[in-house]
């Protein structure tokens, strides 16, 4: 991926470079992953230890002991406790950061915890349904599950045990979550999705794709080879990078944005006139805009145009799972609005942040807890996106409340709720956990000040007195 390296950088700008690690889809795997890792650096005269992070684009079976094993959709075959519980118990320890999203084989009940994001095990991070992190200046944006349109517009509904439907609708991607990701109005330099961004095979060599994978062409002919939903974020952050999984076949395109609008670029591609007399009229359209609150245009901060995306296969023998890349996040010279986010570890790596922007859209979203009720319907996503000057208040009291408490820096605070492993306690294949109310969401919305819908058993009226109100 000579391309992804070979990043411009004007005269008054700063590069930042990272070396990181990309993996499509895990399938509980990590032992694998690890180990190839370790080899695919030693090759390349690179060090695992010295990595910024590696992520994994879903899939990631995060199973604690067997009753997690009972809520993941899974056919009977691939049915298998996978490496996690190890990392998860303490045997194992990740040798790198790793950053995840949720693909549409996962423990679900352990992710749906972790809603906003959180610590499956010590170093590795899930990034939640949707979310924006900071690592150094970089922005990475996330988002879990894949798309489903008759799902799209429901709201998170599914609690434990989950019936025959709700463990499959449980990881279709959400309307009310992308909508925040479309408040975004700051450069994002990673973006992530677990099935590839609608159309994105256009922008590759997609006839040697279709010629390895007829069934694509035959998805892709009707428009629906990938979720719309990550297509509209992409067009919509225009990141540099855009990472995906589900796929299991190394793929590489490169998005070129077309003008200051999120009009699909896929108009301007030279497509034979042979080949767009089998595509749907539709694709030479207005692109995917469902809601009418949807933006038109990028912000007018967002000035990157062009997206380097690269899709990876699962783990396996002759499979193209990993890659290791250098990547570059400019600064404009003098730029002091990441300053924040640049305090580095001992051994010289930034950490992973909260991203100030990010928690503003969720707390304008969310719902707080001295807003009164009407709010809930918000976060469940029965509501729309808020008006604009909720998102202006909002980062006022994130600047006020988080920023300038020094709040901003990811906690170290995964805690085991569900038993570890147990080989002695076998669960019969119909039987699910409880829930398991996770401190670090809990700990998440406390800070935020937000209620937390996804306990039951948390008080919710509890509020730190040093909170400024405005
Ligand atoms: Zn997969």
């Amino acid at each position: 991926m000579t391309d992804l390296t070979l990043l411009e950088t004007g005269p008054s700008e700063l590069s930042i470079p990272l070396k990181i690690a990309v993996e499509g889809c895990c399938h509980g795997s990590l032992d694998n992953i690890y180990n190839s890792l370790e080899k695919a650096c030693e090759s390349r005269g690179w060090e695992v230890a010295k990595l910024d992070f590696l992520i994994i684009c879903g899939d990631f079976q995060a199973i604690r002991n067997e009753r997690d094993l009972n809520c993941i959709s899974v056919p009977w075959r691939y049915r298998t406790l996978g490496d996690f519980y190890r990392y998860y118990s303490g045997e194992r320890q990740a040798p790198v950061l790793t950053l995840v999203i949720g693909g549409n084989h996962e423990a679900s009940n352990y992710l749906s915890e972790l809603y906003y994001g959180g610590w499956l095990a010590p170093n590795i991070y899930y990034l939640g349904a949707v979310n924006v992190l900071r690592y150094g200046p970089f922005r990475i944006a996330g988002l879990s599950g894949i798309f489903k349109g008759t799902d799209y517009c429901k709201p998170h509904h599914e609690r434990l045990p989950y019936d025959r439907n709700e463990i499959r609708s449980i990881y279709h991607v959400r309307e009310c979550d992308i909508s925040k990701l479309l408040q975004v109005r700051f450069p994002v330099d990673i973006g992530i999705s677990h099935d590839w961004p609608r159309r994105v095979e256009w922008f590759g060599d997609y006839k040697r794709l279709f010629a390895d994978r007829p069934t694509f062409f035959e998805s892709a002919k009707i428009d629906n080879l990938g979720s719309a939903p990550a297509e509209q974020v992409m067009n919509h952050l225009r990141p540099k990078y855009w990472f995906s999984g589900h796929m299991h076949i190394k793929y590489s395109a490169v998005v070129e944005h077309k003008d200051n609008t999120v009009e699909d670029s896929f108009k301007a591609l030279a497509i034979s006139d042979e080949l767009r007399a089998q595509l749907p009229g539709s694709m030479f359209g207005a692109a995917f805009r469902k809601k009418k609150s949807a933006p038109k245009t990028s912000p007018p901060d967002i000035t990157n145009i062009v997206t380097h995306f690269l899709a990876l296969d699962k783990p396996g023998p002759d499979r193209e799972f990993l890659e290791l890349l250098e990547v570059n996040s400019s600064l404009k010279a003098g730029d002091t609005s990441t300053n924040t986010y640049m305090q580095k570890t001992p051994e010289g790596k930034f950490t992973l942040h909260y991203d100030e922007e990010w928690l503003s859209i969720i707390r304008s979203s969310g719902d707080i807890l001295a807003a009164g009720d009407t709010s809930l319907d918000i976060a469940l996503g029965k509501s729309d996106v808020p008006p604009p000057n909720a998102a202006l208040q909002s980062l006022r009291w994130i600047q006020t409340n988080i920023t300038a408490k020094g709040l901003l820096k990811i906690p170290e605070n995964f805690e085991k709720h569900a038993p570890i492993y147990d080989p002695n306690d076998k669960a019969n294949a119909n039987e699910q956990p409880c829930e398991f109310p996770n401190s670090q969401t809990g700990e998440f919305c406390k800070m935020l000040q937000i209620r937390n819908q996804f306990s039951v058993d948390e008080d919710v009226t509890e509020i730190d007195n040093d909170i400024v109100f405005e």
